[in-house]
């Protein structure tokens, strides 16, 4: 029988951002104790948090004070250096763990995983050499997608090539890294679903989110996705079986994709909370943060039934760039909320907070979200 983390007990988080701002409101907001790990001081966790270390993601010593004062350990984003989680994994429990961390945070050993076991990927080929690419290139045809292997996110580290003669130029132009080529994929749209695993092996599946993106960052997320039974069905079984085939303790996001000729095709893997769930946090009965907790701490999940359909909307750093938004504007509209993550400087594409609202459809939801948006540039 393995044993649950109570209440009271200590939580360590890798990463300070959001994403580990939410949870740790979740956290504390059940009774525990937190702990952030993250390189720069006063970060959006460490605002909320009981603790921080201030300190880079490979300082081994750092992660060991960090293990030594906590029950257990999470990470919020899959780029935590695994040998950083491994050097822990004796003082304290990991989840997800290392392993876990090790295929999310490499394309070439993702994408290998996820074929291995069967799960529906766009064709692809690991690019190591200038004949790899050659070669690719003549089996995936164009146009296709040049991604490094890892640290790329938002679309960083990508490249679209629509003519093979283009391949070596746009190779070059991501410095030779390892990468993966891609068949670029004709998109119906991008969905995403966040599953929950306990050490238990329980589990608990979200509804599915319709994602947009601008830039290749997220824009609009909304939830439930409004598509039809039977694919929403078909998407949280393709999450739920790739969180058992990885045997993951915490949450996994799969993103997807439907392709214009009906296919479901999982595009990455995010073994943590997710920019797509953030609508839970107004809007279910447990929001990922809550369930986040409970599934590393072994305590039975939460329902991730949803109280009305819901949407959200990201508020990047430009919003700032002709001054303050208007919030008050905003917030006149009663099914809003409001979400800043405590970040002094708003960078262009820096993501600042989000928007939440709710309607009784999925498309009111994000109509009066979208315009909840427009109004924060209405002038006083
Ligand atoms: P990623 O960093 O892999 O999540 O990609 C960022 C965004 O680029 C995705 O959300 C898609 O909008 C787009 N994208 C990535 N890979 C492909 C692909 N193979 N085909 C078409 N669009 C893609």
């Amino acid at each position: 029988m393995q044993e649950s983390i109570l209440p009271r007990s200590t939580i360590g988080i890798f990463g300070g951002g959001q994403l580990g701002r939410m949870a740790s409101i979740a956290a504390k907001r059940m009774g525990y104790r937190v702990i952030v790990l993250d390189p720069t001081p006063d970060c959006p966790a460490g605002q909320v948090a009981d603790d921080e270390i201030t300190a880079p993601y490979d300082d081994i010593e750092a992660a060991k004070k960090l293990a030594n004062q906590c029950h257990v350990v999470t990470s919020e984003f899959e780029n935590v250096p695994a040998e950083t989680l491994e050097a822990i994994e004796s003082i304290v429990p990991v989840r997800p763990s290392s392993r876990v961390l090790r295929v999310a945070q490499n394309r070439i050993a993702e994408k290998n995983f996820l074929a291995q076991n069967g799960f529906p990927v766009p064709k692809f080929r690991p690019i190591l050499s200038s004949d790899d690419l050659k070669e690719a290139i003549k089996e995936i045809s164009c146009p296709a997608i040049l991604k490094t292997a890892t640290g790329g996110y938002d679309g960083k580290g990508q490249r679209k090539i629509e003519r093979k003669e283009d391949a070596e130029r746009a190779w070059a132009s991501l410095g030779h890294a390892e990468c993966v080529l891609e068949e670029f994929v004709f998109l119906e749209r991008e969905v995403s679903v966040i599953v929950a695993r306990n050490l238990k092996g329980e589990e608990a599946v979200y509804p599915v989110a319709e994602n947009t993106h601008s830039n290749h960052i997220l824009d609009t997320s909304v939830m439930p996705a409004p598509i039809d039974a039977q694919l929403a069905k078909r998407a949280q079984e393709l999450a739920m079986a790739i969180a058992r085939a990885l045997d993951v303790v915490g949450l996994l996001c799969v993103e997807m994709f439907v392709s214009a000729d009906g296919r479901l095709l999982v595009n990455e893997l995010a073994p943590r909370p997710h920019n797509s769930g953030h609508q839970t946090f107004d809007a279910a009965v447990t929001s990922q943060f809550e369930q986040l907790i409970r599934a590393i701490c072994n305590l039975p999940l939460g329902s991730t039934e949803l109280y009305r359909p819901v949407a959200i909307a990201n508020l990047l750093g430009d919003l700032w760039q002709i001054g303050e938004p208007n919030w008050l504007a905003a917030l006149e509209m009663p099914d809003v909320k409001l979400h800043l993550y405590g970040k002094a400087e708003a960078r262009p594409g820096r993501k600042m907070g989000h928007l939440t609202a709710t309607g009784k459809t999925p498309d009111e939801a994000l109509q009066k979200v979208i315009s909840a948006r427009k109004r924060l540039l209405a002038l006083e």
